[in-house]
């Protein structure tokens, strides 16, 4: 699948729609979900062009994966999700139910969280 330059996560990168932002450096950009599922749920997204997680791992640079998950990692201690624990998702294609086609990751905290799969 192609990456489509007019997906939501894209125009935020861009500055043509606004974020929560929490946190940003060279490599990701991190703001609260417009749609929170827990009282803090926080997406995290790379700044380089990637469709989904699949996109991500096979195609971005080593730098750019491992800048992702530290700058991920800062982020979940930065709202206070590491304390009392934290789930943490990213929706892949179709069946994963992604409906933003730029790799993202959940970070879902603030409360028990339940089973993983909700049922159908
Ligand atoms: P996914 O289903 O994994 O693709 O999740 C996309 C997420 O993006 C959903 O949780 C939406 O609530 C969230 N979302 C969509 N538009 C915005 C926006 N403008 N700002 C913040 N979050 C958004």
């Amino acid at each position: 699948m192609a990456y489509d330059r007019n997906n939501i996560f894209a125009k935020i990168l861009r500055g043509d729609i606004p974020c929560k932002k929490i946190f940003e450096n060279e490599f990701v950009l991190a703001f609260y979900d417009i749609n929170p599922q827990a009282p803090t749920h926080v997406l995290v997204i790379p700044k380089g062009e990637y469709v989904s997680f699949d996109d991500f791992s096979s195609k971005a640079s080593n730098d750019e994966i491992t800048g992702f998950f530290r700058a991920a990692g800062q982020v979940a201690n930065q709202v206070g999700a590491t304390e009392q624990g934290f789930r943490l998702i990213s929706n892949c294609g179709s069946n994963g139910g992604q409906e933003v086609p730029h790799f993202h990751i959940h970070i879902l905290a603030g409360r028990k969280l339940g089973k993983m799969i909700a049922a159908a």
